[in-house]
């Protein structure tokens, strides 16, 4: 029954507007106060890098939190959402341009249409 709460403080959203999930299952990065950031003011990277020998991909530039810098909050959630997605392993890595997510296996096209669902401005890089 749409507006029966209109214009009261129980209208409120259920679901994060960004990944559609129950905002208490909100698996989107987390600035330092824990709000997720917004996926349109994203702009990842994603790129294939063999370590030790094994093929990963890696997605650079997502930041939670403004600071383009580097400085971040909480990534781990939207990572375990990644792997479970993927069915695969991965981590987080600090670079010299910020936090890294490390997926194994080379997922790089499914990345980029998965974030791209998110509304982050994601692109392939690199060969
Ligand atoms: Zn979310």
């Amino acid at each position: 029954m749409p507006g029966l709460f209109d214009g009261t403080s129980l209208q409120q959203p259920v679901t994060c507007e960004y990944c559609t999930n129950p905002r208490d299952a909100c698996v989107c990065p987390r600035d330092a106060a824990g709000e997720p950031c917004p996926p349109s003011t994203q702009h990842p990277r994603v790129r294939r890098e063999k370590r030790r020998g094994k093929p990963n991909t890696i997605i650079a530039g997502i930041h939670a939190g403004p600071n383009p810098t580097g400085k971040h909050g909480d990534l781990t959630p939207f990572l375990k959402s990644l792997k479970t997605k993927l069915g695969t392993g991965g981590g987080l890595a600090d670079s010299p341009g910020g936090l890294e997510i490390v997926i194994q296996g080379d997922h790089r096209d499914a990345l980029v249409d998965h974030l791209k669902s998110f509304g982050y401005h994601a692109k392939p890089a690199g060969g």
